[in-house]
Parts: C-alpha cells; structure tokens; sequence
C-alpha cells in the first residue's frame, strides 16, 4: 500500500496576503480522498524530526538560530516567511515525513509526502520559503544507515535546486539533477551535478524532448534511489514561474519520471515543491494528479 506522509501542522496559518499559498497542504489530501485515489489509511502523520538528523544536512550555528527563532533579520527575510516555533516545527515534520516516506518506499517502490520539496534550503542558510530541506536529510539518513548506496536526486520544479546542489557538492554517492528555468530565481545558482537551464516559454514538447532524452543517461550514476521533486510551478498558469507548459504536459512530465524509475526497480520518494498559479483549483489538480500517476504505475 503506497503510504503518503500528511499532517494537520502542515497547513500553518500565515499572516493575511501572504503570497506563499500554504491552503493546498490542506486541500491535496481531501481531493485525493474524494476522487477515491487513495484511502486514509495511506496517510501517515509523521512526528517532529530527530535534531540529529538536521544537523546531519545542515550546520550547527544555523540550525540553532532557527531553533531559538534568533535568525538575523535579513536571513529571514531570505526564507520569506515569518519565523515562528510552529514554522519551525513544521519543517521539522515534513523533513520526517519524508524520512519515513524514503523508508516506506523502499518497501512499496514509491511514497509521497504532501509537502516538501524544501530545496532552497543549503547547509547554512534557508531562502524561498524553505528551512530546511527535507530531501537532502532523507538521502543522508539512508546513506548513513547503509540503506542505499547512491542516490539520484531529479528536481523538476521551475526553479533550480540551488541548496540540495550545495549541500551534495561534494559527495559522489548523490546525484544532483535540477531542469529549471533560467531566468528564474535563485539568481545565483549553484552548481548541480547536472542542470538544464531552460529559455522563458519553453513548453510541452521542448521540456519533455528534454527530460526524455536526459533520463536514459542518468543510470550511469549507478542509482539505487530516486528523490523526485514535482514541483507544478512550471505550469503555463503560474505566476512565479516563467515555463509554459499545459497541465497535460506536467502530467507526461511526472510519467516519464515514475516509468524511468519503475522501468529500472529505483524506489522513489517523491516530495510537492512549488505551485503558485493564481486559481488555487490548477495547483491542488497539478499536484494530484502526480500522486494519481505514480500511484498507478507502482501500482
Ligand atoms: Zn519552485
């Protein structure tokens, strides 16, 4: 049964006018229950992560300012979200729910959680809404654990995974894969073990020419793990990002990735990333949908 990490602390109240839309935390899962595509005994409310595991990904003086909420106001203003203890605590949850879903996919091929994707987020700083970045906690705890050997992280959201990119810089067991938009924040990009920068209005057929092609060589890494992160800020709709393409083609987007990683027994974690579309409908539909499709091909 394909489990998929959800908690009601994921849904944190932000101020009014807050551009981040923190409502498709709580609208993703009831839409998946109601279109009958999963049922709740496949959700699972992870507890707060082990600080050790933090530290693990992320530098000590950091994680300490977040901890005692004493970050320098310009590094807050870089995440972009009001710093408070429940924030915190939330990060901290999705980082576990994505621990735990790592583990569950180990055992049924592919797990979700309904958040996270924090990929901003570097060893010392956090930016773009992200604290902490759950993926890259999640490969280093199965790499600690001798769960896995390698692990290859394809990040399709429209803006580049700069933090998971300079978290893994230097570790040859991760591979880092970012296909983002160019133009795009961050403005200043690490550098991925693989990046594809695309042109403003790349749509359907370029972005899926371009994955379909890239995929294939991505085993030379010799992976025995996949991070997926299915951003749907690449949507035509979104008003963040700057690529054009149809929620057909976000969807032809997510079953490459699932039958890529079925095709050659790679488990999967997969976590949201980004969707910023004016009419909340087009991002929780996007996001769905990706569950809908891994599901039914792991299925
Ligand atoms: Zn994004």
């Amino acid at each position: 049964m394909v489990k998929i990490a959800w908690h009601e602390q994921y849904v944190h109240p932000l101020p009014e006018g807050h551009r981040f839309p923190m409502l498709k935390y709580e609208l993703i899962p009831q839409q998946l229950l109601h279109q009958g595509w999963i049922s709740s005994e496949q959700l699972f409310a992870p507890d707060l992560l082990n600080e050790e595991l933090v530290l693990r990904s992320h530098d000590p003086k950091y994680w300490e300012h977040l901890k005692m909420l004493s970050l320098p106001p310009k590094d807050q203003r870089r995440i972009g979200l009001p710093l408070s203890r429940q924030l915190v605590e939330r990060e901290l949850r999705i980082a576990q729910g994505t621990v735990e879903g790592a583990l569950h996919a180990l055992e049924d091929g592919i797990a979700f959680n309904v958040a996270g994707g924090t990929h901003h987020a570097g060893s010392d700083w956090g930016e773009g809404f992200c604290l902490l970045n759950d993926q890259a906690i999640a490969a280093n705890y199965l790499l600690d654990k001798g769960l896995v050997g390698r692990v290859l992280i394809i990040d399709l959201d429209v803006h580049q995974g700069n933090g998971t990119a300079e978290i893994f810089a230097d570790d040859r067991r991760v591979f880092t894969f970012s296909m983002h938009g160019d133009k795009n924040f961050p403005f200043r990009k690490e550098r991925s073990d693989l990046d594809i920068p695309l042109a403003d209005g790349v749509g359907d057929a370029e972005f899926l020419k371009k994955l379909a092609e890239v995929l294939p060589g991505l085993m030379h890494h010799k992976p025995d793990f996949v991070f997926y992160l299915s951003g749907v800020d690449i949507l035509d709709s979104d008003r963040l990002g700057k690529l054009c393409l149809s929620k057909a083609g976000c969807r032809e987007r997510d079953r490459l990735v699932f039958q890529f990683c079925r095709d050659h027994g790679l488990p999967v974690q997969v976590s949201m990333g980004g969707g910023y579309s004016p009419q909340i409908k087009d991002i929780v539909d996007a996001h769905c949908m990706t569950f809908k499709t891994g599901i039914d091909i792991f299925d």
